[in-house]
């Protein structure tokens, strides 16, 4: 849809978005919204697509769906974006609603963004709709989980694969790209489940400690440079060597296509966790199965948080809020379960994880949709 917005300077700019739903036959879409320079209608198709893979392969009860708008938020003042927000809320609001298509922050959108778009369909409905978007601010009924749940749950899918594969975590290494909303806390839990960080890439650079990084420490370097480039207790590392430093686990937790055929065959860990979204390539995935490196696959391995909006969407409905650690014990349990399955589908039909989690996503969706049958 086109999104005409007032900009400070008082002209009209029509920006493009989009909310595509790929699939509903489980239950109401679920998916973030982006907001992007090079956003296009393929992407979001894609997107939408790896959500219904997600929340079968954990057995959520969402269909999956993507959305956003082409635009650059870092351009835009804060009047401007919130009035975008709005439009594009007001565009898509036919397909929106706490039982048809819950979003969810996504790149370059927050929670005051989430505030947003629940304001705008309040608004519209006439009824204030808290579940009718995930990932709000605490004060409208947002949960203190939702920020760190997606490393949390990369952290349950690296224990399941060190356990499956007989590798000790106390004192394994393990090498991060990105530092951000993922990357970040990720390297911090990494780091108390005793396993040692010894590099980090960001945008701007890259540190390598072979004795393990000072998370803290570089937690406290990028909140007062911006960036992990420049940290004193490690030695600089061009971007692409990252993936060369000898460690047991790498975690792709920045972009899509980060992995392609040559990092596949340079790649030194025995094992992948994919908390970004699509950060391997076609053209990779056989180079790395035929070295014998494990990929957890993006749909598994970062499902942690739209299983937190699950639960953000549960407890609003309810109209109650579960207690300290619920949440947290209930989304370790729902990624064990996906990831055990997954690992013995693999295991069973003698293919990759990624494989294997489409095979038992899309059995899900097809049983769905056949249980259903045909309307009228
Ligand atoms: P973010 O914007 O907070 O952080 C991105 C990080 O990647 C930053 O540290 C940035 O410097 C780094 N980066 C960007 N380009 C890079 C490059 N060329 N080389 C090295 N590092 C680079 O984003 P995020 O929310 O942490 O998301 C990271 C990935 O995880 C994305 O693919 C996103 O789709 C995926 N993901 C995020 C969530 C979530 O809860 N935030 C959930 C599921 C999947």
């Amino acid at each position: 849809m086109s999104v005409p917005v007032r900009m400070d300077d008082g002209q009209v700019r029509v920006f493009t978005g989009w909310r595509v739903h790929h699939d509903i036959t489980r239950g109401p879409a679920k998916g973030g919204i982006r907001f992007h320079p090079d956003l296009d209608l393929d992407e979001v198709m894609a997107l939408a697509f790896a959500m219904t893979v997600k929340t079968a392969v954990l057995d959520l009860p969402f269909g999956g769906a993507k959305g956003g708008v082409r635009c650059d938020p870092t351009r835009m003042s804060l009047g401007e974006l919130e009035r975008l927000t709005r439009r594009f809320t007001w565009e898509i609001l036919p397909l929106l609603g706490p039982d048809q298509d819950v979003p969810a922050p996504d790149v370059n959108t927050d929670g005051r963004v989430m505030a947003w778009l629940m304001d705008t369909i309040s608004m519209a409905r006439g009824e204030r709709l808290s579940g009718s978007v995930t990932g709000k601010p605490l004060a409208v009924g947002g949960t203190a989980e939702h920020a760190g749940s997606t490393a949390a749950g990369i952290v349950t899918c690296v224990r399941a694969t060190f356990g499956a594969l007989g590798l000790p975590l106390a004192g394994a290494r393990a090498v991060i790209q990105g530092f951000g909303k993922v990357g970040a806390p990720l390297a911090f839990l990494l780091h108390s489940a005793g396993m040692r960080v010894v590099a980090v890439a960001d945008v701007a650079g890259a540190v390598h400690n072979p004795g393990g990084l000072d998370v803290a420490e570089l937690a406290r370097h990028v909140a007062a440079t911006g960036s992990v480039a420049g940290f004193p207790e490690g030695e600089a590392l061009r971007s692409g060597e990252l993936w060369e430093v000898p460690a047991e686990l790498a975690v792709p937790a920045a972009l899509a296509r980060a992995v392609d055929a040559e990092v596949a065959r340079r790649l030194a860990a025995r094992v992948v966790v994919e908390a970004a979204n699509g950060p391997t390539l076609a053209e990779a995935d056989p180079i790395l199965h035929e070295r014998g490196v494990v990929v957890v696959p993006d749909v598994v391995a970062n499902g942690g948080g739209v299983t937190s909006s699950w639960f953000e969407w549960a407890q609003n409905r309810q109209g109650i809020a579960w207690e300290p650690g619920v949440a947290a014990d209930r989304l370790d349990a729902t990624m064990r379960r996906g990831f055990a399955e997954v690992w013995a589908r693999a295991e069973h039909l003698g293919v990759s994880l990624r494989r294997a989690a489409h095979v038992v996503a899309l059995e899900r969706v097809a049983e769905a949709i056949r249980v259903r049958g045909l309307f009228p």
